[in-house]
């Protein structure tokens, strides 16, 4: 695919301005069945930005993040952890649904390496546009997509660690002192057989990030 590169405001205002020229995407081809982009939001002025992997069905349809059940989750572990939501912004590593139709229903498909990669330039924007000062990545798929293929969430989450030392394509990233933490996605705690104790371990790993 040819990437978003060429979709991607070189000086964008705001987040709004990505959001609307991310619409009229076509930098791989998950635009042509999903059912529109879902960009990122949240404070212009956000301390934290967390990057999950990529809408799910409700997102898809209503053109938000995190607003089905795994961002249901997401904000009260948030809450619970006693991060500010009103410090955050949300997104995803690829901003189209990527499905497979099995009867009449749509079933999430992991995003694949091209998509990932084609994707990257809006969240490099998003990232230089906002400045954060703490990334949170959630689950395998955001974790490695910026911090490399070898990246294991579950050896290393709910850390601190230094950016960009760690990550892939360094100098895509244009924050100098920026702090990452993975932890896992909220869908894998709504998955989980003990779903209690992979809810608290969430809180556990957001605590850290409440820190910053
Ligand atoms: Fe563009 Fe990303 Fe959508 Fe692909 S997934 S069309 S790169 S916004």
């Amino acid at each position: 695919p040819p990437g978003a590169q060429q979709w991607v405001p070189p000086q964008p205002r705001d987040i709004a301005e990505l959001k609307a020229a991310a619409a009229g995407c076509r930098g791989c081809e998950l635009f042509q069945d999903a059912t529109q982009t879902v960009f990122g939001r949240g404070a212009e002025d956000a301390r934290i930005v967390f990057v999950g992997e990529q809408p799910g069905d409700v997102e898809d349809q209503h053109g938000l993040p995190f607003v089905g059940p795994a961002g249901r989750l997401l904000r009260e572990a948030v809450d619970d952890a006693g991060i500010d939501p009103a410090q955050l912004y949300i997104t995803n590593a690829v901003k189209h649904f990527r499905f497979e139709m099995r009867g009449k229903r749509r079933i999430h498909q992991t995003p694949g390496p091209t998509h990932i990669t084609a994707c990257r330039p809006w969240l490099v924007a998003e990232f230089s546009r906002l400045q954060p000062e703490l990334v949170v990545l959630l689950g395998a798929t955001a974790a490695k997509a910026l911090l490399g293929p070898s990246f294991r969430v579950t050896r290393s989450r709910g850390r601190l660690m230094p950016w960009p030392a760690s990550a892939q394509h360094p100098e895509d990233f244009p924050v100098a002192e920026i702090q990452a933490l993975a932890t896992i996605h909220p869908s894998a705690v709504l998955r989980a057989d003990n779903r209690d104790a992979a809810y608290r371990g969430l809180v556990d790993d957001l605590k850290v990030a409440a820190t910053v």
